[in-house]
Parts: structure tokens; sequence; C-alpha cells
């Protein structure tokens, strides 16, 4: 007999009946704005607090919320997945970046070591690379330029790999990563193959289910789609690959995340947050959904415009990934027999008439915001080169991959005539 579907999971995994009478019968997980819990006994305290168990104790040890948030998590992401699958909620989306990969930078006392990465990558992700592995911990950042190029990610993986890393799809340009390939090469290095999925979601991609080892998710973002918090997420399969991490590490990392890195250092999620997060990832497949089927309606809107230069969306068949965004399949789904194929919610473009234009043209909109988000209900666009992406294009202009005028858009919820609209007014005045 087959589990529960998709949809089910985002409704309720991880609160069944059992829970809900531990909680006074609420249907809905409560939100334990809290900080400790009381023990009847001595010895109650003595064995919540020996490890091993994830009982909470105090909430930067684990909280009953963050955990039913993470149970969701686990569950959507390690949906078909043919292997144990565990998630660590965190803070924010680079928190779980952070957390995802410096566990493998433990020294080793056996010299030099590297991390192999694609440089399409979110600005902050760029800098913690960059900056706070590379120049702060001498660890040589190998950047792959053209991460479509399977052979460049060959020559540049080796046995001194402690980690590979891509996003796919990535911010902004939307390039995809050939997942099974890439994996490949990292575990043939001994090394594990980490994924940034937040622009597809569980939703449209689940890169455990083809091969990588751990996944990253900005939760904040499509997930949290009202706004109301930040969080991430790190999910992992059990056993992952890493020839230099100690057993304790690689055998459950969600699990060493929650009981290591995460209550000593003390990079917890709130409860609260993890509340409004839990609220908002119920209906994800529903929501992706249309954001997806608008975003490809903006995008071929777009291509057609003659005040329109290029068009960036893998669901046009001028994008370089279209063939690889052929994975990317809207969960449970079918259309005319066939998987039911999305996109994504997020496209960019370049107008004609360079960045005066697309400075010109942002400030026209009337209906999508001016601001820097992904993944919320309400339509939202900015100019990455001088927003998120901005230290990347600073740092490294030799490989600034993201042109200064590329306008992004994440397509919301308003009825997609009126997002055309409010896009097409703001083309005819700039
Ligand atoms: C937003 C984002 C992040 C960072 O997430 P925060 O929650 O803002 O820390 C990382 N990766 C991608 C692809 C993102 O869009």
């Amino acid at each position: 007999m087959r589990g529960p579907r998709f949809d089910t999971l985002a409704v309720g995994a991880g609160y069944g009946r059992e829970e809900a009478a531990a909680n006074q019968g609420s249907i809905i997980p409560p939100l334990y704005l809290t900080s400790s819990q009381h023990f009847p006994t001595a010895d109650d305290m003595g064995a919540a607090l020996s490890g091993g168990s994830d009982d909470w104790v105090y909430t930067r040890l684990g909280n009953p919320t963050v955990r039913y948030l993470e149970s969701v998590v686990a569950a959507l992401e390690g949906y078909g997945v043919d292997a144990e699958v565990g998630a660590a909620a965190t803070p924010s989306g680079m928190a779980a970046v952070t957390l995802a990969t410096s566990p493998f930078l433990a020294v080793d006392g056996e010299g030099p070591m590297n991390i192999v990465a694609s440089s399409a990558c979110y600005g902050a992700t760029f800098m913690v690379f960059s900056q706070r592995y590379g120049r702060e911990r001498g660890v040589e950042v190998r950047w792959v330029r053209d991460p479509s190029a399977i052979d460049e990610w060959a020559s540049k993986i080796d046995e001194r790999t402690r980690f590979v890393y891509a996003e796919s799809p990535s911010n902004p340009l939307l390039d995809l990563i050939d997942i099974p390939a890439v994996s490949r090469l990292a575990h043939q290095a001994g090394a594990p193959f980490i994924v940034d999925s937040t622009l597809a979601t569980p939703a449209l991609l689940r890169p455990l289910g083809m091969g990588a080892d751990i996944v990253v998710q900005s939760l904040g973002k499509a997930a949290g789609t009202s706004g109301a918090s930040l969080a991430g997420a790190v999910i992992a399969r059990r056993a992952l690959t890493s020839a230099v991490a100690d057993p304790a590490v690689t055998d459950d990392f969600a699990a060493y995340l929650r009981r290591g890195p995460i209550r000593d250092m003390g990079g917890v999620l709130s409860p609260f947050n993890a509340f409004t997060i839990l609220s908002d990832i119920r209906d994800l497949r529903y929501r992706v959904d249309v954001m997806s089927r608008s975003t490809l309606t903006v995008a071929e809107y777009l291509q057609a415009s003659d005040r329109v230069e290029e068009v960036f969306y893998p669901g046009l068949a001028s994008h370089p990934s279209h063939a690889l965004a052929q994975d990317m399949v809207l969960v449970d789904s079918e259309e005319d027999g066939k998987a039911a194929r999305r996109y994504g919610f997020v496209l960019g473009f370049r107008p004609v008439g360079g960045a005066e234009a697309a400075v010109r043209i942002l400030d026209k909109f009337r209906l999508i915001w001016r601001a820097n988000d992904i993944g919320r209900a309400k339509s939202a666009a900015t100019i990455p080169a001088i927003a998120t992406h901005r230290q990347v294009v600073a740092s490294a202009s030799s490989m600034a991959t993201v042109p200064d005028d590329l306008i992004r858009i994440t397509v919301g919820l308003e009825h997609i005539d009126d997002i055309i609209e409010d896009i097409g007014q703001a083309l005819e005045a700039a």
C-alpha cells in the first residue's frame, strides 16, 4: 500500500491523533511559545537531557512547534525518495546554507582542502564561500563558471574536495543542474553533493531522489508565502557520502545538526516563525501550480514584446536549461495523461534600452511591488545587480553572470490579467 500523497503530508505530516491527544485534542499543531519544559521528576529530566532523544528541554535544544515543521519539511523533500530523510530547521535560508556546508570543513591535518560550487548562486552564498570560508579560513573555492558543463565539474572535483554545491534553479538566471551527473562525480571523489532548490520547492523538484545528499531550502520564500517569517531548513538523506566526516555526522546529518551545531552555536528557529511557516506550507503544491502557470504566461508575454531584449525562464524553449527543466514536474499531477511540467515562479528579463530602461520600468510598476523577495503571494520585482547580487557583481566582476539590466519578477497569486496589465503599462510608460 502506498503512503499518503504530497498534499496530505503538507497538511498534516508529523502531527497525528496521538500528538493531538497530547495537546488537548487540538487539530492544529500548537505554537509552543515557551523557553523550557518542567519535568515531573529528576529522572525524567535526566533522561531527556542524556541526549540521543529528540525530546525537548529548552528551546535552543528543540521545541515541539519547530519539530512539527521539521517533520513536514522532511516528508515533502523526502517524498518518493528511496531513502530515509531528516530535516533540521534553521532561522533563515543562509543559516541553512552555512549549517549544511561548514561541518565538512573540519581540519584533518592532511593539507589544503577545496570546495567546488556553481558561480551562479545567491549573493550571500557567494559571500559565505568566498569570504567566510575562502578568505577567513583558507579554503580553496573552485567556482564552476558554466554549471551546465559536466566536464568543468569533473575537472574541479578531486579527493581534497570537501563538498560540491549548486543552486538549481539558480537565482536570478534560472539555470538548472544535471543533478544525477554532478552527484555521481561528487560521490566518486567521496564528497557530498548539496543543492539549494529554494526556487523549485519540493512541489517541483526533490534533489534527494536524484542523487543529491543534502538539500537547502529558504523556507521564508514560497513555503512561507505570506511573508510573515524568515526560516530555512537542511534536509539530508541518511548515511550520506563524505570521505572525511565522522559517521556521527554522516549517518543522520539532520539529527547531528540539531544535537550539535544548532544547539551549541545557538542558531535556532523561533517557534513563532516555525508556526507561521507551518500554516503557509499546507497548500504549497496548489500555490506553486498557480504561480508557475502565471509566470509562464508572463514569460511568453514578455518574449513577444518588442520592448524586451531577452527573457530568462526555463519554461521557454530559448532558455539554456529548458531540457533539464523537463525534470520540473508538479508532484502528483498529470495533464492529458502526461506529467504536468511547471517551471517555477521566478523569471528575469532584459528590456530594450539597457540598465537605465530597467530602472525606469521598475519605477513604473503599480501592482507589482518593488521588493527583494521571492515566492510571495504578492508579485514583486527587483534589479538583482543593485540588490541581492550586488556582492557577486562587485567582488567578482570577471565572473559576474548577472546582467546589470536584468529585472527579476516573482509572480504571485494576483489575477494573471492584472499582472500582465501592470507589466504592459510599465513597459509602455518607461
Ligand atoms: C533567499 C534565498 C536564500 C537565502 O535565504 P534567507 O532566508 O533570505 O536567508 C538562499 N538561496 C536562495 C536561492 C534564495 O532565494
